[in-house]
Protein backbone atom coordinates (compact mmCIF):
# COMPACT_ATOMS: atom_id res chain seq x y z
CA UNK A 1 0.00 0.00 0.00
CA UNK A 2 1.22 3.41 -0.73
CA UNK A 3 0.54 6.96 1.31
CA UNK A 4 0.33 10.35 0.51
CA UNK A 5 2.32 11.07 4.02
CA UNK A 6 3.77 8.28 6.38
CA UNK A 7 4.92 9.58 10.03
CA UNK A 8 7.46 7.95 11.35
CA UNK A 9 9.20 6.29 14.46
CA UNK A 10 6.92 8.07 16.70
CA UNK A 11 4.87 6.61 20.22
CA UNK A 12 1.28 6.79 18.71
CA UNK A 13 -1.00 6.59 21.51
CA UNK A 14 -4.42 4.86 20.18
CA UNK A 15 -7.55 3.35 21.45
CA UNK A 16 -5.70 0.46 21.11
CA UNK A 17 -3.24 1.68 23.28
CA UNK A 18 0.25 3.14 22.51
CA UNK A 19 2.91 1.85 19.91
CA UNK A 20 6.01 2.99 18.64
CA UNK A 21 5.90 2.75 14.51
CA UNK A 22 4.34 4.56 11.35
CA UNK A 23 1.10 6.01 10.44
CA UNK A 24 0.21 6.16 7.00
CA UNK A 25 -1.92 8.71 5.62
CA UNK A 26 -4.24 8.49 2.20
CA UNK A 27 -6.49 11.55 1.43
CA UNK A 28 -7.07 13.16 4.06
CA UNK A 29 -7.27 9.94 6.47
CA UNK A 30 -5.71 7.85 8.45
CA UNK A 31 -5.13 4.35 6.52
CA UNK A 32 -2.69 2.09 7.97
CA UNK A 33 -0.85 1.89 11.56
CA UNK A 34 1.97 0.00 12.14
CA UNK A 35 5.62 -0.82 11.55
CA UNK A 36 7.88 -0.08 8.74
CA UNK A 37 5.16 1.41 6.61
CA UNK A 38 6.17 2.06 3.22
CA UNK A 39 7.23 4.94 2.60
CA UNK A 40 8.17 4.83 -1.59
CA UNK A 41 6.64 8.40 -3.03
CA UNK A 42 5.61 9.74 0.43
CA UNK A 43 6.23 12.26 2.14
CA UNK A 44 7.85 11.12 5.57
CA UNK A 45 7.51 13.03 8.72
CA UNK A 46 9.98 12.11 11.18
CA UNK A 47 8.45 11.84 14.88
CA UNK A 48 10.70 9.57 15.87
CA UNK A 49 11.48 10.86 19.90
CA UNK A 50 8.09 12.19 19.86
CA UNK A 51 4.68 11.54 20.95
CA UNK A 52 1.83 11.44 17.91
CA UNK A 53 -1.74 12.30 19.68
CA UNK A 54 -4.94 12.67 17.76
CA UNK A 55 -5.56 16.41 17.43
CA UNK A 56 -7.20 18.63 20.30
CA UNK A 57 -10.98 19.42 19.95
CA UNK A 58 -11.79 22.37 21.81
CA UNK A 59 -15.46 22.42 22.16
CA UNK A 60 -16.07 25.68 24.21
CA UNK A 61 -14.90 28.80 22.46
CA UNK A 62 -15.84 32.48 21.43
CA UNK A 63 -14.40 33.87 18.77
CA UNK A 64 -15.38 37.37 17.58
CA UNK A 65 -18.09 37.64 19.93
CA UNK A 66 -19.77 41.02 21.00
CA UNK A 67 -19.39 40.46 24.44
CA UNK A 68 -19.93 43.14 27.62
CA UNK A 69 -19.85 46.26 25.40
CA UNK A 70 -16.87 45.31 22.69
CA UNK A 71 -16.20 42.39 20.18
CA UNK A 72 -13.88 39.11 21.55
CA UNK A 73 -10.47 39.56 19.93
CA UNK A 74 -9.48 36.64 18.18
CA UNK A 75 -11.08 36.10 15.25
CA UNK A 76 -11.07 32.96 12.99
CA UNK A 77 -7.71 33.71 11.65
CA UNK A 78 -6.15 34.59 14.63
CA UNK A 79 -7.59 31.66 17.02
CA UNK A 80 -7.36 29.07 14.69
CA UNK A 81 -3.90 29.87 14.10
CA UNK A 82 -3.60 30.22 17.99
CA UNK A 83 -5.20 26.83 18.41
CA UNK A 84 -3.05 24.64 15.74
CA UNK A 85 0.24 26.01 17.60
CA UNK A 86 -1.27 23.89 20.67
CA UNK A 87 -2.86 20.98 18.56
CA UNK A 88 -5.69 21.90 18.17
CA UNK A 89 -7.57 20.79 15.02
CA UNK A 90 -11.28 21.56 16.35
CA UNK A 91 -13.40 24.26 17.42
CA UNK A 92 -16.76 24.26 18.50
CA UNK A 93 -17.84 27.58 19.14
CA UNK A 94 -21.50 28.72 20.04
CA UNK A 95 -23.85 31.09 17.61
CA UNK A 96 -25.96 33.29 19.65
CA UNK A 97 -29.03 35.04 18.18
CA UNK A 98 -29.28 38.25 17.75
CA UNK A 99 -32.06 40.47 19.53
CA UNK A 100 -34.69 39.67 17.04
CA UNK A 101 -33.02 36.60 15.32
CA UNK A 102 -33.49 32.94 14.77
CA UNK A 103 -31.92 29.88 15.41
CA UNK A 104 -31.24 29.45 12.15
CA UNK A 105 -30.22 33.39 11.39
CA UNK A 106 -27.59 32.78 14.23
CA UNK A 107 -25.77 29.79 12.21
CA UNK A 108 -25.68 31.70 9.57
CA UNK A 109 -23.85 34.43 11.40
CA UNK A 110 -21.32 32.53 12.77
CA UNK A 111 -20.73 30.30 9.09
CA UNK A 112 -19.55 33.80 7.87
CA UNK A 113 -17.91 34.59 10.41
CA UNK A 114 -16.26 31.00 9.90
CA UNK A 115 -15.50 30.42 6.73
CA UNK A 116 -12.68 31.96 4.60
CA UNK A 117 -10.86 32.16 7.89
CA UNK A 118 -10.32 29.17 9.64
CA UNK A 119 -7.74 26.81 9.56
CA UNK A 120 -8.92 23.72 11.32
CA UNK A 121 -12.37 22.74 10.79
CA UNK A 122 -15.58 23.91 12.88
CA UNK A 123 -18.46 23.55 13.84
CA UNK A 124 -21.27 25.75 16.70
CA UNK A 125 -23.97 24.88 19.44
CA UNK A 126 -26.97 26.58 18.78
CA UNK A 127 -27.86 29.01 21.43
CA UNK A 128 -31.16 29.55 22.49
CA UNK A 129 -31.61 32.92 24.10
CA UNK A 130 -36.07 33.15 23.59
CA UNK A 131 -37.38 30.13 24.12
CA UNK A 132 -41.00 30.56 23.41
CA UNK A 133 -39.69 31.73 19.92
CA UNK A 134 -36.89 29.43 19.46
CA UNK A 135 -38.54 26.33 20.64
CA UNK A 136 -40.01 25.79 17.49
CA UNK A 137 -36.94 26.25 15.69
CA UNK A 138 -35.14 23.41 17.75
CA UNK A 139 -35.93 20.38 15.29
CA UNK A 140 -34.71 22.35 12.30
CA UNK A 141 -31.49 23.26 13.43
CA UNK A 142 -30.88 19.69 14.32
CA UNK A 143 -32.23 18.37 10.63
CA UNK A 144 -29.14 20.96 9.53
CA UNK A 145 -26.92 19.34 11.55
CA UNK A 146 -26.71 20.83 14.66
CA UNK A 147 -27.20 18.45 17.50
CA UNK A 148 -25.91 20.60 20.64
CA UNK A 149 -27.68 23.74 22.20
CA UNK A 150 -26.89 26.00 24.87
CA UNK A 151 -28.40 27.89 27.43
CA UNK A 152 -27.29 30.44 29.86
CA UNK A 153 -28.71 30.50 33.52
CA UNK A 154 -27.52 34.26 33.68
CA UNK A 155 -26.40 37.53 31.21
CA UNK A 156 -30.18 39.16 31.32
CA UNK A 157 -28.19 42.22 30.71
CA UNK A 158 -27.31 40.73 27.41
CA UNK A 159 -30.62 39.22 26.22
CA UNK A 160 -29.58 35.62 26.57
CA UNK A 161 -31.09 34.37 30.25
CA UNK A 162 -33.14 31.27 30.03
CA UNK A 163 -35.28 30.98 32.94
CA UNK A 164 -36.28 26.97 34.35
CA UNK A 165 -39.16 26.95 31.70
CA UNK A 166 -36.65 27.09 29.10
CA UNK A 167 -34.48 24.83 30.80
CA UNK A 168 -36.80 22.03 31.14
CA UNK A 169 -38.72 22.53 28.35
CA UNK A 170 -35.73 22.54 26.06
CA UNK A 171 -34.35 19.20 27.72
CA UNK A 172 -37.62 17.54 27.02
CA UNK A 173 -36.74 18.41 23.60
CA UNK A 174 -33.11 17.21 23.31
CA UNK A 175 -34.52 14.06 25.07
CA UNK A 176 -37.40 13.58 22.47
CA UNK A 177 -34.71 14.51 19.52
CA UNK A 178 -31.63 12.92 21.05
CA UNK A 179 -29.35 16.18 21.04
CA UNK A 180 -27.83 17.66 24.13
CA UNK A 181 -28.29 20.86 25.83
CA UNK A 182 -25.13 22.83 27.57
CA UNK A 183 -26.09 25.30 30.53
CA UNK A 184 -24.18 28.07 32.03
CA UNK A 185 -24.99 27.05 35.35
CA UNK A 186 -24.94 30.13 37.77
CA UNK A 187 -27.54 31.25 39.99
CA UNK A 188 -28.60 34.56 38.36
CA UNK A 189 -30.99 36.34 41.57
CA UNK A 190 -28.47 35.41 43.88
CA UNK A 191 -25.40 36.54 42.00
CA UNK A 192 -27.64 40.11 41.05
CA UNK A 193 -28.18 40.33 44.80
CA UNK A 194 -24.18 40.13 45.77
CA UNK A 195 -23.28 42.40 42.61
CA UNK A 196 -25.85 45.32 44.19
CA UNK A 197 -24.68 44.82 47.64
CA UNK A 198 -21.13 45.30 47.19
CA UNK A 199 -21.36 47.57 43.57
CA UNK A 200 -20.75 50.92 45.94
CA UNK A 201 -18.01 53.33 45.21
CA UNK A 202 -16.25 53.06 48.44
CA UNK A 203 -16.52 49.07 47.81
CA UNK A 204 -14.86 49.10 44.66
CA UNK A 205 -11.90 51.71 45.90
CA UNK A 206 -11.41 49.29 48.40
CA UNK A 207 -11.66 46.00 46.98
CA UNK A 208 -10.84 46.54 43.11
CA UNK A 209 -11.21 43.72 41.12
CA UNK A 210 -10.86 41.61 44.09
CA UNK A 211 -14.89 41.69 44.17
CA UNK A 212 -15.24 39.99 41.42
CA UNK A 213 -14.59 36.60 42.79
CA UNK A 214 -15.99 38.15 46.15
CA UNK A 215 -19.55 38.13 44.48
CA UNK A 216 -19.34 34.68 43.15
CA UNK A 217 -19.12 32.74 45.64
CA UNK A 218 -18.87 28.61 45.33
CA UNK A 219 -22.81 28.20 46.52
CA UNK A 220 -23.34 30.50 42.89
CA UNK A 221 -22.40 27.36 40.55
CA UNK A 222 -23.69 25.13 42.74
CA UNK A 223 -27.12 25.53 43.31
CA UNK A 224 -27.41 26.48 39.44
CA UNK A 225 -26.00 23.07 38.65
CA UNK A 226 -27.97 21.26 41.32
CA UNK A 227 -31.38 22.98 39.48
CA UNK A 228 -30.11 22.01 36.10
CA UNK A 229 -29.34 18.44 37.03
CA UNK A 230 -33.00 18.04 38.50
CA UNK A 231 -34.63 19.45 34.95
CA UNK A 232 -32.04 16.51 33.45
CA UNK A 233 -33.03 14.20 36.00
CA UNK A 234 -36.80 14.75 35.57
CA UNK A 235 -37.24 15.17 31.93
CA UNK A 236 -34.05 12.48 31.00
CA UNK A 237 -33.03 15.01 28.44
CA UNK A 238 -29.02 15.16 28.11
CA UNK A 239 -27.10 18.07 29.55
CA UNK A 240 -23.58 19.39 29.35
CA UNK A 241 -22.72 21.48 31.98
CA UNK A 242 -19.73 23.76 30.76
CA UNK A 243 -16.57 25.52 32.43
CA UNK A 244 -17.50 23.76 35.63
CA UNK A 245 -15.47 25.55 38.51
CA UNK A 246 -16.21 24.19 41.77
CA UNK A 247 -15.55 21.40 44.00
CA UNK A 248 -19.66 21.62 44.82
CA UNK A 249 -20.53 21.18 41.72
CA UNK A 250 -18.10 17.96 40.87
CA UNK A 251 -20.01 16.50 44.26
CA UNK A 252 -23.18 17.14 42.51
CA UNK A 253 -22.13 15.52 39.49
CA UNK A 254 -20.60 12.78 40.66
CA UNK A 255 -24.18 11.99 42.81
CA UNK A 256 -26.00 12.73 39.78
CA UNK A 257 -23.92 10.05 37.48
CA UNK A 258 -24.21 7.74 40.14
CA UNK A 259 -28.61 8.09 39.99
CA UNK A 260 -28.25 7.72 36.12
CA UNK A 261 -28.95 11.00 35.44
CA UNK A 262 -27.60 11.57 32.02
CA UNK A 263 -25.70 15.08 32.60
CA UNK A 264 -21.75 15.49 31.65
CA UNK A 265 -19.23 17.73 33.05
CA UNK A 266 -16.71 20.04 31.02
CA UNK A 267 -13.98 22.16 32.80
CA UNK A 268 -12.18 24.71 31.37
CA UNK A 269 -7.98 24.36 32.24
CA UNK A 270 -7.64 27.89 33.75
CA UNK A 271 -9.83 26.22 36.80
CA UNK A 272 -7.05 23.43 37.03
CA UNK A 273 -3.75 25.90 37.05
CA UNK A 274 -5.05 29.16 38.65
CA UNK A 275 -7.30 30.35 41.44
CA UNK A 276 -8.56 33.57 42.70
CA UNK A 277 -5.58 34.90 44.59
CA UNK A 278 -4.43 35.89 41.04
CA UNK A 279 -7.09 39.34 42.04
CA UNK A 280 -4.51 40.44 44.55
CA UNK A 281 -1.99 41.20 41.38
CA UNK A 282 -2.67 44.82 40.20
CA UNK A 283 -3.20 43.68 36.77
CA UNK A 284 -5.70 41.37 38.49
CA UNK A 285 -8.48 42.62 36.67
CA UNK A 286 -7.23 40.71 33.32
CA UNK A 287 -7.96 37.72 35.05
CA UNK A 288 -11.85 38.21 35.05
CA UNK A 289 -13.79 35.40 33.39
CA UNK A 290 -17.37 33.96 34.30
CA UNK A 291 -17.67 31.82 36.28
CA UNK A 292 -13.85 33.07 38.46
CA UNK A 293 -11.38 31.47 39.40
CA UNK A 294 -11.78 29.60 42.70
CA UNK A 295 -9.96 28.01 45.42
CA UNK A 296 -6.72 25.63 45.49
CA UNK A 297 -9.43 23.50 46.82
CA UNK A 298 -11.69 23.51 44.10
CA UNK A 299 -8.32 23.13 41.67
CA UNK A 300 -7.39 19.91 43.68
CA UNK A 301 -11.17 18.35 43.53
CA UNK A 302 -11.82 19.44 39.36
CA UNK A 303 -8.43 16.98 39.16
CA UNK A 304 -9.58 14.58 41.31
CA UNK A 305 -13.35 14.57 38.86
CA UNK A 306 -10.91 14.46 35.95
CA UNK A 307 -9.21 11.04 37.11
CA UNK A 308 -12.04 9.51 38.91
CA UNK A 309 -14.31 10.29 35.76
CA UNK A 310 -17.57 12.74 36.64
CA UNK A 311 -15.49 15.65 34.81
CA UNK A 312 -15.30 14.73 31.17
CA UNK A 313 -13.47 17.46 28.82
CA UNK A 314 -10.90 20.08 29.51
CA UNK A 315 -12.00 23.14 27.08
CA UNK A 316 -10.94 26.97 27.32
CA UNK A 317 -13.91 29.61 27.03
CA UNK A 318 -11.59 31.27 24.82
CA UNK A 319 -13.20 34.71 24.36
CA UNK A 320 -9.72 37.06 24.11
CA UNK A 321 -9.53 40.48 25.21
CA UNK A 322 -6.60 43.08 24.82
CA UNK A 323 -5.31 44.99 27.78
CA UNK A 324 -7.04 48.13 25.85
CA UNK A 325 -10.26 46.19 26.13
CA UNK A 326 -9.72 44.63 29.52
CA UNK A 327 -9.11 48.81 30.64
CA UNK A 328 -12.36 49.45 29.94
CA UNK A 329 -13.61 48.37 33.42
CA UNK A 330 -12.26 51.60 34.97
CA UNK A 331 -11.94 50.57 38.34
CA UNK A 332 -15.62 48.95 38.08
CA UNK A 333 -15.28 45.44 37.92
CA UNK A 334 -18.94 44.63 36.55
CA UNK A 335 -17.95 46.38 33.44
CA UNK A 336 -14.64 44.14 32.91
CA UNK A 337 -14.73 42.16 29.69
CA UNK A 338 -15.03 39.10 30.92
CA UNK A 339 -12.80 36.12 29.04
CA UNK A 340 -9.26 35.20 28.65
CA UNK A 341 -7.22 33.87 25.76
CA UNK A 342 -6.90 30.37 25.72
CA UNK A 343 -6.37 27.95 22.53
CA UNK A 344 -3.01 28.23 22.10
CA UNK A 345 -2.29 27.23 25.66
CA UNK A 346 -4.85 24.16 26.46
CA UNK A 347 -2.73 21.11 25.14
CA UNK A 348 0.30 22.85 26.76
CA UNK A 349 -0.71 23.72 29.73
CA UNK A 350 -2.84 20.21 30.75
CA UNK A 351 0.58 18.04 29.39
CA UNK A 352 2.93 19.87 31.73
CA UNK A 353 0.62 20.43 34.43
CA UNK A 354 -1.05 17.11 34.01
CA UNK A 355 1.40 14.51 32.40
CA UNK A 356 3.96 15.95 33.51
CA UNK A 357 3.68 16.31 36.77
CA UNK A 358 1.93 13.21 36.99
CA UNK A 359 -2.12 14.25 37.62
CA UNK A 360 -3.01 12.33 34.35
CA UNK A 361 -1.05 9.56 31.90
CA UNK A 362 -0.37 10.77 28.60
CA UNK A 363 -3.42 8.49 27.51
CA UNK A 364 -5.71 10.02 30.21
CA UNK A 365 -4.80 13.40 28.26
CA UNK A 366 -5.95 12.53 25.18
CA UNK A 367 -9.40 11.09 26.33
CA UNK A 368 -10.23 14.12 27.92
CA UNK A 369 -8.87 16.64 25.03
CA UNK A 370 -9.79 14.46 22.16
CA UNK A 371 -11.83 11.50 22.60
CA UNK A 372 -14.30 12.44 24.94
CA UNK A 373 -15.19 16.06 23.32
CA UNK A 374 -15.42 14.22 20.18
CA UNK A 375 -17.89 11.64 21.08
CA UNK A 376 -19.60 13.60 23.36
CA UNK A 377 -20.04 16.33 20.10
CA UNK A 378 -21.21 14.00 17.70
CA UNK A 379 -17.83 13.88 15.89
CA UNK A 380 -16.59 10.17 16.84
CA UNK A 381 -15.12 8.25 14.91
CA UNK A 382 -14.01 11.06 12.85
CA UNK A 383 -12.18 13.06 14.80
CA UNK A 384 -10.75 12.25 18.58
CA UNK A 385 -8.50 9.39 18.06
CA UNK A 386 -6.00 7.96 16.01
CA UNK A 387 -7.28 4.80 14.37
CA UNK A 388 -8.11 3.90 10.51
CA UNK A 389 -10.45 5.65 8.59
CA UNK A 390 -10.62 8.80 11.12
CA UNK A 391 -9.52 12.15 9.65
CA UNK A 392 -5.51 12.68 9.65
CA UNK A 393 -5.74 15.24 12.81
CA UNK A 394 -2.43 14.90 14.63
CA UNK A 395 -0.62 16.81 17.07
CA UNK A 396 3.46 15.94 17.69
CA UNK A 397 4.64 17.15 20.37
CA UNK A 398 7.88 16.46 22.44
CA UNK A 399 8.13 14.54 25.66
CA UNK A 400 10.35 17.52 27.33
CA UNK A 401 11.47 20.16 25.64
CA UNK A 402 9.44 24.44 26.37
CA UNK A 403 8.68 27.18 25.16
CA UNK A 404 8.19 30.10 27.24
CA UNK A 405 4.44 31.26 27.47
CA UNK A 406 5.26 35.07 25.66
CA UNK A 407 2.54 36.80 23.58
CA UNK A 408 4.61 38.76 21.42
CA UNK A 409 5.62 35.42 19.43
CA UNK A 410 1.72 33.80 20.24
CA UNK A 411 -0.94 33.24 16.87
CA UNK A 412 -3.03 34.89 19.34
CA UNK A 413 -4.39 38.87 19.26
CA UNK A 414 -4.13 39.10 22.86
CA UNK A 415 -1.30 41.07 24.00
CA UNK A 416 -0.38 39.70 27.03
CA UNK A 417 -1.28 36.02 28.96
CA UNK A 418 -2.29 34.34 32.09
CA UNK A 419 0.68 32.38 31.74
CA UNK A 420 3.00 34.82 30.83
CA UNK A 421 6.62 33.80 31.49
CA UNK A 422 5.50 30.09 32.29
CA UNK A 423 7.95 27.46 30.81
CA UNK A 424 5.66 24.86 29.29
CA UNK A 425 6.02 21.80 27.35
CA UNK A 426 3.26 20.20 24.58
CA UNK A 427 3.35 23.05 21.99
CA UNK A 428 2.81 21.47 19.19
CA UNK A 429 6.20 20.70 16.42
CA UNK A 430 3.57 19.46 13.85
CA UNK A 431 0.17 19.77 13.88
CA UNK A 432 -1.81 18.36 10.59
CA UNK A 433 -5.58 18.42 10.39
CA UNK A 434 -7.25 16.29 7.65
CA UNK A 435 -3.66 14.75 6.13
CA UNK A 436 -2.19 18.82 5.93
CA UNK A 437 0.24 19.95 7.89
CA UNK A 438 -0.77 22.99 9.34
CA UNK A 439 1.86 23.58 11.92
CA UNK A 440 5.72 22.80 11.19
CA UNK A 441 8.44 23.36 13.53
CA UNK A 442 6.08 25.19 15.98
CA UNK A 443 5.07 27.70 12.92
CA UNK A 444 1.72 28.12 11.66
CA UNK A 445 2.03 27.04 7.68
CA UNK A 446 -1.36 26.16 7.16
CA UNK A 447 -3.54 28.20 5.11
CA UNK A 448 -6.28 30.06 6.36
CA UNK A 449 -9.89 29.25 5.04
CA UNK A 450 -8.75 25.62 4.82
CA UNK A 451 -11.31 24.26 7.54
CA UNK A 452 -14.47 22.88 6.74
CA UNK A 453 -18.01 23.15 8.42
CA UNK A 454 -18.85 19.65 10.50
CA UNK A 455 -22.11 18.54 10.14
CA UNK A 456 -23.26 16.02 13.07
CA UNK A 457 -26.08 13.71 13.47
CA UNK A 458 -25.82 12.93 17.45
CA UNK A 459 -24.38 14.31 20.23
CA UNK A 460 -24.02 12.62 23.82
CA UNK A 461 -23.30 9.75 25.42
CA UNK A 462 -26.12 7.95 23.84
CA UNK A 463 -24.49 8.11 20.06
CA UNK A 464 -27.00 8.28 17.43
CA UNK A 465 -31.32 9.51 17.44
CA UNK A 466 -32.76 6.07 16.72
CA UNK A 467 -29.53 5.07 19.72
CA UNK A 468 -31.35 7.68 22.64
CA UNK A 469 -34.46 6.82 21.83
CA UNK A 470 -34.09 2.44 22.52
CA UNK A 471 -31.49 3.55 25.50
CA UNK A 472 -34.83 6.18 26.37
CA UNK A 473 -37.47 3.06 25.90
CA UNK A 474 -35.10 0.55 28.37
CA UNK A 475 -34.84 2.78 30.76
CA UNK A 476 -38.58 3.25 31.37
CA UNK A 477 -40.62 5.55 33.56
CA UNK A 478 -37.67 6.09 36.49
CA UNK A 479 -37.67 9.55 36.37
CA UNK A 480 -40.71 12.13 37.71
CA UNK A 481 -41.27 13.03 34.39
CA UNK A 482 -41.69 9.54 32.69
CA UNK A 483 -43.59 8.94 35.64
CA UNK A 484 -46.31 11.03 34.88
CA UNK A 485 -45.82 10.33 31.06
CA UNK A 486 -46.48 6.53 31.71
CA UNK A 487 -49.66 7.49 34.28
CA UNK A 488 -51.00 9.83 30.90
CA UNK A 489 -50.69 6.75 28.26
CA UNK A 490 -51.97 4.59 31.12
CA UNK A 491 -54.93 6.89 31.44
CA UNK A 492 -55.63 7.52 27.59
ZN1 LIG B 1 -18.32 30.36 27.19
Amino acid sequence: MSFDVVIRGGSVVTPAGTFIGDIGIKGEKISALGEDLDTTGANIIDASGHHVIPGVLDVHVHLELPFCGTVSADDYRSGTRAGARGGVTTVIDFAIPSANGSLSEAADTWMQKAEGKSLIDYTFHICITRYNEHKAQIKGMIDRGFTTFKEFMIYESEGWQSDDRALFGTLEKMREYGGMLLVHAESSRVLDELIARYHTPEMMKKYGARLHPMTRPNFVEAEAIQRAVQWSEATGGQLYIVHMSTGEGADIIRAAQGRGVPVIAETCVQYLVLDDSVFEREDGHLFACCPQLKKPKDVDRLWQGLRRGEVSVISTDTCTFTREQKAMWNGDWTKIPMGMPGLETLMPLTYTTGVLQGRLTLEEMCTKLSTNPAKIMGLYPRKGAIQIGADADLAIIHPQSTLTVSPSTMETNADWSPFEGWQLAGFSRTTLSRGDVIVDNYKVVGKEGRGRWLPRTSAGLEGSAAEAKAARVSRGPLSPMRAIDAELVQAS
